[in-house]
């Protein structure tokens, strides 16, 4: 054993970290496996300013997300992605013999923050329609701090109905804050919650630029809750969370034409995306696919290994998930460009099985 394994602290030794899909897979020249926009755009730099520490919350970039979410600007707190303010949450929430409760199948990174934070996690699986199964979830109520709710879901692109979110508010009011992760919001915009942190003083939602607005690689997102909630978090999270290339381009892509932009490649993104459920549809190898309120699609197939197999040996990737509850035989495809798309449904039709 080396001398900085005997020194990790005992819940990190046993940590298998988060394996991402840059992390655990390489090669391939089409990446539909990390739920990435296919389309990188272009941004103005103004690097005058790079001498200077950034500000704790630039200014422009928190207006911005405010108007986009429609709160107000005390409500925002920006940082590096959504999966930073997950680890806030945490951090800024749960005691050390307090839990976070999470309902797989769902984002991998709930579970990962809790570990490397010692904080234990209840996993209350979903129905088997991946609803929530709110009597369990009451059930499971006691010493939990922090809940996590995915709504559109990954990895399987379902959304958790008002109703239910509401009665998982109600089972936490003055016992958890609700996390609400909206990564995949702008495809299904009119289902957020956003407006409801005037309501919900339990209640965080998170906000990501990483998906349809196509900024995986900049590393920003925001939780939206009530004042007293983004105060608390202030205190955790590190002094200068947003670099200034970080706030300027993220401003950038939150102005009129960054909006109307987004909205154009969503529009591309989802016509591919009919492409491929209608080609689903139609695969005698695929028996069942789940209905996708999000840029990905998951499906089902016996010969779900044949078929990865022979998508990695064209350079195409996808995501395997048949090994998690409630997810036999499940991959998942994340939607890509018309090219992409033309290759990935090439290789499909000739696929035999
Ligand atoms: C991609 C993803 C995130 C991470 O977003 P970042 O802002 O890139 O950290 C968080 N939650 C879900 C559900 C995601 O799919």
């Amino acid at each position: 054993m080396s001398l900085a394994d005997k020194l990790t602290r005992e819940n990190i030794q046993q940590l298998v970290p988060y394996a991402s899909a840059r992390r655990s897979m390489t090669g391939g020249n089409i990446w539909l496996n990390a739920n990435e926009s296919p389309y990188a755009n272009e941004y103005e730099l103004d690097c005058s300013v790079l001498n200077r520490y950034p500000d704790f919350q630039p200014k422009g970039l928190i207006q911005s997300y405010a108007a986009y979410a429609g709160v107000k600007p005390s409500q925002v707190l920006a940082g590096r992605g959504a999966d930073e303010a997950i680890e806030l949450l945490i951090r800024t929430f749960c005691e050390d013999d307090e839990q976070i409760l999470i309902c797989p199948p769902t984002y991998g990174m709930y579970a990962i923050s809790a570990q490397t934070c010692n904080i234990d996690c209840k996993k209350v699986p979903t129905k088997a329609d991946f609803s929530l199964d709110i009597d369990a979830i009451q059930a499971a109520k006691d010493n939990v701090k922090v809940v996590f709710i995915c709504s559109p879901n990954n990895p399987t692109g379902t959304l958790v109905s008002h109703q239910q979110i509401e009665q998982v508010l109600e089972i936490f009011k003055d016992q958890a804050i609700v996390a609400v992760d909206e990564a995949y919001i702008e495809y299904a915009m009119d289902t957020s919650v956003a407006s409801w942190i005037e309501k919900y003083d339990n209640l965080a939602v998170l906000r990501t630029m990483s998906k349809a607005f196509g900024l995986a690689g900049l590393r920003c997102g925001y939780t939206l809750a009530n004042e007293n909630i983004i105060q608390a978090m202030s205190k955790v999270i590190p002094p200068y969370p947003v670099s200034w290339p970080v706030a300027q381009i993220a401003t950038q892509a939150l102005s009129e034409s960054g909006l109307a932009l987004m909205q154009q490649q969503k529009a591309q993104v989802l016509e591919q995306k009919q492409r491929i459920v209608d080609a689903l549809a139609r695969y005698d190898y695929v028996y069942e696919q789940i209905e996708s309120h999000s840029n990905f699609i998951m499906f089902r197939s016996e010969q779900k290994k044949a078929l990865f197999d022979t998508l990695v040996q064209a350079g195409i990737l996808i995501r395997d998930y048949s090994s998690q509850v409630l997810l036999d035989n499940s991959l998942r495809i994340s939607v890509g460009s018309k090219e992409e798309t033309d290759a990935l449904l090439a290789v499909m039709d000739e696929f035999k099985g």
